[in-house]
């Protein structure tokens, strides 16, 4: 079954998700685009990019394996696209823009420098082109944008290395600091313990570990991945809700799972929205931040994924900003700045509920969220915005 692409529901009669302050801490850094971006690069460097990119709705195929080596050509071809240090400050900045007004107050946007690398001259350029961008796209739309250097399991494990000492140097949890070190890339490729020294490399230079894992592979994997590189986050690790057992250990080690809804159905991990174990996770106590992986291929930005868990899994306001909380405090972001996103969500949860409205505010002229509403997005806006 084709995946079913989020719909925005946005009455006059709910609270406004794109103002719930939220943490995005899943997004690559080519997936990030949206297909304008695409396609401007593509016209101005005379590239010819697959009409399944740009057209929309690039993975709508069966869910079988052929969903991963699909998404691989395409986000291949994409990454051809990106030539230049302007491309790459494009990037970063559309990124920020978008999710900025999606309520996201903290981006922690996952990047592999290699193969930007050539284009810039070299791995240390290519990351330090994304911090300074990553820098300069915070203060220009009102987040905190910082970044995640994540290795490739397609690589040699020695690469990992190299690219965990360069991200070490540039550590913080600021804008345009390093924050993390990630693994990705197809999980049914490589030995993961091979990348364990990597991960040490990044834990003592105080950077959090946030690899991929238990999204293409089951429970096994998640089990080696704890065991060997010791993550504070997982990327995906949905499938844990398989095994109740190590459910209960990522919960009781605090290991948060970066949970992509759109992602999975995409890559065929699950055959539709309702299918994926959001509700498993979440009753289990995991603490679960919602994120978009690569929207470029997959058709849906932050804000999609947390309106499936309103239409599809029906989380109620109160839910929802319990999913927002967890985002902000599963992200590597100073205590300030989660205080400040957490008193945000407070306000977005404490103002009127706009089904509450009387029957001459719901679907007033006024717009969506009422009288009541308005007041209550500027008490959030104030809170959100620096
Ligand atoms: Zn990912």
């Amino acid at each position: 079954m084709p995946p079913r692409r989020a719909r925005r529901w946005q009455t006059a009669e709910m609270r406004d998700l794109a103002l719930l302050p939220k943490a995005h801490l899943h997004l690559h850094f080519t997936g990030s685009m949206d297909v304008p971006l695409l396609r401007q690069m593509a016209a101005e460097h005379g590239i010819r990019v697959p009409s399944a990119l740009v057209d929309a709705d690039p993975l709508r195929v069966p869910a079988t394996a052929r969903g991963w080596f699909r998404f691989q050509r395409l986000y291949d071809a994409a990454r051809a696209c990106v030539r230049s240090e302007a491309d790459m400050r494009r990037i970063v900045d559309a990124a920020a823009r978008l999710d900025a007004a999606e309520g996201s107050g903290r981006l922690e946007i996952q990047v592999d420098p290699t193969s930007y690398a050539p284009f810039v001259g070299g791995i240390t350029p290519a990351v330090e082109i994304v911090l300074d961008a990553a820098r300069a796209a915070s203060a220009a739309h009102g987040l905190e944008v910082g970044v995640v250097v994540a290795a490739s399991r397609m690589k040699h494990p020695l690469d990992a290395r190299t690219l965990a000492r360069l991200a070490a140097r540039y550590a913080g949890d600021g804008p345009g600091e390093v924050v993390g070190f990630g693994l990705s890339n197809d999980e049914r490729h490589g030995d993961t313990s091979a990348f364990a020294g990597a991960f040490r490399i990044a834990r003592r230079a105080g950077l959090a570990a946030v690899p991929h894992g238990g999204e293409l592979l089951g429970p096994d994997h998640v089990a080696t991945v704890l065991d060997e590189l010791h993550p504070d986050r997982l990327g995906h690790g949905v499938r844990a809700s398989e095994d109740p057992a190590l459910l209960a250990r990522l919960v009781d080690d605090g290991v948060a799972l970066e949970v992509c809804p759109s992602s999975n159905v995409s890559l065929g991990v699950y055959p539709d929205l309702a299918d994926v174990p959001l509700r498993t996770l979440v009753d289990a106590g995991a603490q679960v931040a919602l994120g978009a992986d690569d929207p470029l291929l997959f058709g849906a930005r932050l804000l999609d994924q947390y309106e499936t868990a309103r239409t599809v899994h029906g989380f109620s306001d109160a839910g929802l900003a319990d999913l927002a909380r967890s985002s902000i405090r599963a992200s590597l972001a100073s205590p300030g700045t989660k205080a400040r996103l957490l008193a945000g969500v407070d306000a977005w949860l404490a103002a009127p509920d706009p089904a509450d409205a009387g029957p001459g505010d719901a679907g007033s002229s006024v717009g969506r969220s009422g009288v009541g509403g308005r007041r209550a997005d500027a008490a959030v806006a104030a809170v959100t915005n620096r």
